[in-house]
């Protein structure tokens, strides 16, 4: 019997109306006969309610507490979503992450999957059941409930297709699918109807918010096809896959932006080996991501090092660059809180050429300011000033004529 896993987004679960429409979409499947396994995330805004809940009482809550309490968002979801079935005469049984065996490292607030039990579940649709899985979390070896990271109930949909051998993973939106460009700045975005694992993890990492990140690299690793379609229509939605032949002859798939990021400059630091590794090595043993990062060109035995990091981790990125800053006798450290990055990505910018003057132009004809710019193999980013952001999205969508052709 076929076999797939569906997951629904919070926002696809955010009322008991939605909740009941969801249950009646699954028991229909279901009826064809089709084996299920639904994962939930929490409904709606919980899992951002618990966080300011938490923030309230302490400035740094404890990590193993902060999972106990985040992991009640899909707790209710599944039990929730399983109620629904049941009422609909689906027969249906929920379960948290730890009880089906999502076994994790045990870095809490961003665990990473280690192994996933597949036996229990196996069992219980030989049972004609549907089967309700928590996202997002999961169990370590001492058994402590451990979450995934923001978005990480993507991950689990994945992880179970992979260890249930599922023929597709399907993940349900409150969006069409992947477009060219966030329709919501992007008036005549087009939406994709497939997109290699490769662009849609650059789209993940470059700030798309359709589907997490590590869920898309684990896909790729376990060749897990993921649909991408919408919880509130039939409409087809994009598949994201290994790529093909044809995937290549586009050479730019979709623009995307980030606009949670912040720089920060160092000015006139000695300009002799070990400076970089030092600087970048105290953000790491901080657990700062970095990412993009330019080093001017040295004047008088000095230059300037500027990178970004996520805007959340400014003030800790401070800290750590001031204190480096005065031991190495740097000039001044420099933050800029407005900034974001804007990339154009697609497989087929590997064998064209003038992607980037053609973005830098689309630019500059908006007279808009370049402050950084960093490349990959198929992807393009730079730093711009944030209010010019979806001005700048907007010319490079159509420089590169990505959009629906309106009349
Ligand atoms: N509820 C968690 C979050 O909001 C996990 C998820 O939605 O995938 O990040
Ligand atoms: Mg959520």
């Amino acid at each position: 019997m076929k076999l797939i896993v569906q997951k629904f987004g919070g926002s696809s679960v955010a009322s008991a109306q939605k909740m009941l429409n969801v249950a009646q979409r699954i028991s229909s499947i279901r009826k064809r006969g089709t084996n299920i396994v639904v994962v939930v995330s929490a409904p709606g805004n919980m899992t951002d309610e618990l966080i300011t809940k938490a923030y309230e009482i302490a400035d740094s809550p404890d990590d193993r507490e902060l999972d106990v309490l985040l992991a009640t968002g899909e707790q209710q979801a599944i039990a929730l979503l399983s109620i629904a079935l049941k009422s609909l005469g689906c027969e249906a049984i929920s379960f948290t992450g730890p009880q089906v065996g999502i076994v994790t490292n045990g870095n809490h607030t961003k665990a990473r999957i280690v192994r996933v039990g597949a036996k229990k579940i196996k069992s219980v649709l030989n049972q004609g059941k549907v089967v309700i899985v928590a996202g997002f979390q999961g169990v370590n070896k001492k058994q402590e409930i451990t979450t995934l990271g923001r978005g990480g109930s993507d991950l689990t949909a994945v992880a179970l297709a992979a260890a249930l051998k599922a023929d597709i993973c399907e993940f349900y939106k409150d969006v069409d699918g992947v477009f060219t460009a966030n329709p919501a700045i992007v008036k005549n975005a087009k939406k994709l109807s497939v997109i290699s694992y490769d662009e849609m993890l650059e789209m993940a990492s470059a700030g798309a918010q359709v589907l997490n990140a590590r869920s898309v690299e684990f896909a790729k690793n376990y060749g897990i096809r993921m649909h991408v379609r919408p919880t509130f229509n039939n409409s087809e939605g994009t598949i994201v896959m290994a790529e093909t032949t044809a995937m290549e002859k586009t050479v730019i798939s979709g623009v995307t932006y980030n606009k949670d990021e912040a720089k920060i400059t160092v000015r006139a630091v000695p300009d002799r080996p070990g400076i970089a590794a030092l600087l970048f090595s105290k953000l790491g043993q901080a657990d700062i991501n970095v990412d993009m990062i330019i080093q001017n060109i040295g004047a008088e035995g000095k230059s300037d090092i500027s990178f970004t990091l996520e805007r959340e981790n400014l003030k800790k990125g401070l800290l750590v660059v001031k204190k480096t800053a005065r031991q190495l006798k740097a000039k001044e450290v420099l933050a800029d809180e407005n900034i974001a990055k804007v990339s154009v990505i697609g497989v087929g910018m590997r064998s064209h050429s003038g992607v980037a003057a053609k973005m830098f132009m689309a630019l500059s004809k908006m007279k808009i300011n370049i402050q950084m710019i960093s490349t990959s193999e198929i992807k393009i980013s730079v730093v711009v000033d944030r209010k010019d952001v979806d001005k700048a999205v907007n010319a490079i969508h159509q420089e590169f004529k990505l959009g629906r052709v309106t009349t």
